[in-house]
């Protein structure tokens, strides 16, 4: 069962907001992301290319566009961005929180060697979720909760 009460910042309850507007390069299902989000992500030399106010990043780990804008043909890739993204091939290193900089290592590891179970127990050992900016750190701006529970299943499976 997932607990989702605990999550920082609410924001969890706001569903991700999945539409047809798919991705110009890889054709696949993007998740809405706001303008917000995509102007603290994206590296110095890209922020005043930032337009228009709904942005979409694509899911497929195989591709290298990470935002796009559909309006206004804007595209931002994997190496305009500040940060790896978690869920796109080679991301190194792989954040589950990118507010407190925690990568899925360190919580496969406090679930392994620590034998933490839950989101609680992994947030006290790694200290994630501490400083909670969810809507200008991660990638999607939202609350980094489901990563990290999708790590903590990943180590234990592991044990
Ligand atoms: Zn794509």
């Amino acid at each position: 069962m997932k607990v989702i009460d605990e999550c920082c910042c609410e924001c969890i309850t706001q569903n991700l907001n999945r539409t047809k507007e798919s991705c110009p390069v890889c054709n696949n299902e993007g998740v809405t992301v706001s303008r917000i989000t995509v102007e603290h992500l994206v590296t110095d030399d890209y922020r005043n290319a930032v337009d228009g106010d709904q942005y979409k990043i694509c899911m497929n780990e195989d591709c290298d566009v990470i935002y796009y804008n559909l309006d206004k043909e804007i595209k931002f890739l994997k190496d305009q961005v500040r940060v790896p993204i978690w869920f796109k091939k080679d991301a190194d290193p792989k954040y589950a929180c990118y507010c407190s900089k925690v990568t899925e290592e360190q919580v496969i590891e406090a679930v392994v060697k620590h034998g933490a179970k839950t989101v609680k127990e992994v947030n006290a050992i790694t200290g994630a979720m501490k400083n909670s900016l969810c809507k200008e750190n991660s990638p999607l701006g939202v609350c980094c909760h489901k990563i990290i529970q999708e790590a903590i299943d990943k180590g234990l499976t592991m044990k």
